[in-house]
Formats: C-alpha cells, structure tokens, sequence
C-alpha cells in the first residue's frame, strides 16, 4: 500500500502530522499542505485523522517482477582474493559448491574479481571449479564495495547462475547484499549448512536463528539467484586434483568511477596470530577473571610453539581482549588441530564457533560445565593451577 495526498482538498490544518507515528509527514513551507517521506510504513493513522478526506491508501506500484527461476542454471562461488592470494573459505566453498552442484547436474563457476589476478585461476579448476569467470579491472585492485558489487550484479544479470555463495568475510558481507538488492534477490548470511532440494532446486539455507537457540532452514522459493553467505571453516577444504582444468571467461564490465578510494592499507594485525585458519588455540573465558591474565594464556600459546589466543564472548564483553580474538557465533569459526578453552562455560553460541576442531581439550573447575560435552580431553579443575603445569610440562 501507499499513502496518496489529494492536495486539493488539504487545507494545511496539520492533523495528520500530529499523529504520524513515523514522522513521514511534514507541512510544505509555500502554503503548509502536506507532504510525505520514505519513512511512511502506509499504517493509515493519518487517514483517519484527516477532516477533509485529502489522505488515501492505494495499492503500491507492483515491484519489478522476479525473472522466472527457471531461466537461471549453475551454481556460483565467489573466489575471494586478497592481494592476488586465494583465500582458504574460496576453496572451501569450492569443495560445497561442487558437491550441490552435482546433485543439481550443473556447472559450478567461480566468480574471481580483482586486478592482475590471473595466477589465481589455475588453482580454482583444481579445487573443482569447471569454469571461472574473471573480471580484471584496475577499479577492483584494491577492495571497495561499489565497484565489487557492480560487477558482480552485472555477470549475473549477464549468465544467470541459478545459486550464488561467498565467504562470510569483511570483504564477502560488504558487498554480497548490495548485489542481492541489485539482482532483486534475497540473501541468507552465516549460513552454517547447505542444502539442495533437486526436485525443486532449492537451496536449503540453515543459519542459527534466535540467539543461537534453534536452526532454521531458509529458502527463497520466488527469485534468483538464491544467495548465501557461509562463514570461513565452516566447510572443509577439498583435496586439489593437480592439473585438472575448465574453461575461462575473461569478462568485459563498465564499472562507474569509485565514489571512495583507497588512499593506504594498514596491517592491524603485525604481533598476534589470527585465530581464523590457526592450527591451535588457546581460548580464555570469564573463568580468567581480568585482563592480565590473558597473559597466561599468551604463554601457553608461546609454549605450544605459536598458538592463536581465542576468547569467549564474556571475556571480551568484560573489555579484557579486542573483539578480533572472539570465537563463536557472533565472532569467528575455527577449525584447529586442537582447541584449549579455559574458564569458559561452553554456551551454544561459543560451541558453533568451535565445536568442528579435530580435538577439544577444556579446562573448567566445573564437572558440570556443558564445554565437557563436546570435549576430547576434560580437565576439572582450577585453570591458573593446570596451565601452569601444562606450561612446564610443555616447555620440559
Ligand atoms: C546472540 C548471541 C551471540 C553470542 N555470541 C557469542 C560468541 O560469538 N562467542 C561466545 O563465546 N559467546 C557468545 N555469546 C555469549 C554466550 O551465550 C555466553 O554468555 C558466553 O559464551 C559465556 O562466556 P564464558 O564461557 O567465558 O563465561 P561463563 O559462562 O561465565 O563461564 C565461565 C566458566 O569459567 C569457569 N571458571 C571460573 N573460574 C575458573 C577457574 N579459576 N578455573 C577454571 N574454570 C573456571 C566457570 O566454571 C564457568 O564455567 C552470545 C550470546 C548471544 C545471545
């Protein structure tokens, strides 16, 4: 619906303003008749306060219409590149795409957007892509969203892919949803499973819904491409099959001239060990009880020859550790060879951030505490007396 104004029959009395909950009307200067704004939500309450009959409700201009499903065929990866490297949740999706779309009988493409970036094509076939679509411009050397999101809506529109996935990274969630606007789809993000109906060729999207409480399975049965987004070692990565090749498709797009520029990158992250793709981690909860205690941990880490120190959401709640070390829902998703969680409870949204690492090792004076459920190796008991021992037996 839509508010229509009769600007006839107002007479600027005001009414209508006083009572719009959305403050979506405004009198005009010139002679105080009524206007509205995009805030209007077409609730009415503003049509019944009119003396006057000078405000209506009518039927909105129909949205465009969502091209017929059918029309779209393959499965798509974007193949997420930093600075002409690959990043691991491209292959990892690779390995997803390539089993959806062989339940689907199509191809599987690659998306691969940057600027002097053909080294990276090779691998893709090998990680199962049969065909990768490049779009090399210097516009996409450094990663802006604009730009991103431009030429990935318009190879799209171009070849119409009937699934499109990409990594729930910074550079993935930054321009993935402008694309889904674009392409007048819908986009489900964090997507911690996939599915494919091939009956119906639906992607089943199921992402932790409610805090983490249930698992829903999202489906967007209208509209194409269906898009999601999947956090990095959500997937495994597959096993590369040397020499195995597909075709390219070197992509011509005209991108608009960037509304922002990337005047210098700065690497935040010189001294520590970034827990996404650590091979061990060290994960620090309430059960630290302060800051300095972190470095404990921070020696544990060392001892272990370079581990990744990870917190739980408490810990970085309470300001002890940056946000950059969260583990869990609303932080990363690892995969390590083994995960040492001290002091933290084990709540399910620290456990699907972590719960997929090859051995879990937990350390909590709680017999009870739900992290021993999904633990390989349990130790009861006070962390600041075990991780000193674990230290020195370590360093012996
Ligand atoms: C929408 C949403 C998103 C969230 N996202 C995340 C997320 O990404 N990551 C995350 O971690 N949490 C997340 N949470 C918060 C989560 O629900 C928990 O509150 C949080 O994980 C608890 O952190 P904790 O285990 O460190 O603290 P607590 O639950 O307080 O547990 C502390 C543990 O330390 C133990 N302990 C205390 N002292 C010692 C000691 N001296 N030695 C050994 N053990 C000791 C205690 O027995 C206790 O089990 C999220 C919550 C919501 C609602």
């Amino acid at each position: 619906m839509a508010l229509n104004i009769d600007l006839d029959l107002c007479t600027g009395c005001g009414a209508c303003v006083a009572v719009c909950p959305f403050c979506a009307l405004t009198q005009r200067a010139s002679d105080g008749k009524v206007e509205v704004n995009e805030a209007c939500t077409a609730c009415g309450a503003c049509v019944e306060v009119c003396p006057v009959g000078a405000l209506s409700l009518a039927a909105a201009p129909a949205a465009p219409a969502a091209a017929a499903p059918g029309a779209f065929r393959g499965l798509w990866v974007v193949a997420e590149q930093r600075r002409g490297r690959l990043q691991e949740v491209a292959f990892e999706l690779l390995g997803k795409g390539r089993e959806l779309a062989d339940q689907l009988g199509v191809r599987l493409g690659a998306v691969l957007l940057g600027y002097g970036v053909g080294d990276c094509v090779a691998p893709l076939f090998e990680h199962g892509a049969d065909r990768v679509y490049v779009v090399d411009h210097p516009a996409l050397e450094a990663y802006t969203s604009e730009p991103y999101a431009e030429a990935m809506s318009e190879l799209i529109r171009r070849h119409k892919p009937e699934i499109v996935l990409a990594g729930a990274t910074s550079i993935g969630r930054g321009f993935i949803a402008r694309v889904a606007i674009q392409v007048n789809t819908g986009l489900t993000a964090d997507c911690t499973e996939l599915a494919v109906d091939p009956e119906t060729r639906q992607l089943l999207q199921t992402r932790p819904a409610f805090g983490g409480n249930i698992l829903a399975t999202i489906l967007c049965p209208n509209h194409r491409p269906q898009m999601a987004t999947v956090r990095p070692k959500v997937f495994a990565r597959p096993a590369p099959e040397a020499g195995r090749t597909g075709e390219r498709l070197d992509e011509t797009v005209e991108l608009k001239a960037p509304v922002v520029r990337v005047l210098e990158t700065v690497n935040a992250m010189q001294n520590e060990v970034n827990v996404a793709g650590a091979e061990f981690i060290v994960t620090g909860g309430r059960g630290l009880g302060g800051a300095e205690n972190f470095k404990l941990l921070a020696e544990l880490a060392d001892a272990l020859g370079g581990a990744a120190v990870g917190a739980s959401r408490a810990a970085v709640d309470a300001g002890w550790i940056s946000s950059f070390h969260q583990v869990g829902q609303t932080g990363k998703t690892v995969r390590p060879k083994i995960y040492i969680a001290c002091g933290v409870s084990g709540q399910i949204q620290h456990l699907v951030g972590m719960s997929s690492s090859d051995t879990i090792i937990a350390i909590n004076k709680d017999p009870e505490a739900p992290i021993f459920a999904v633990a390989d190796i349990g130790i009861v008991g006070g962390l600041f007396e075990v991780v000193p021992e674990l230290i020195k037996a370590l360093r012996q």
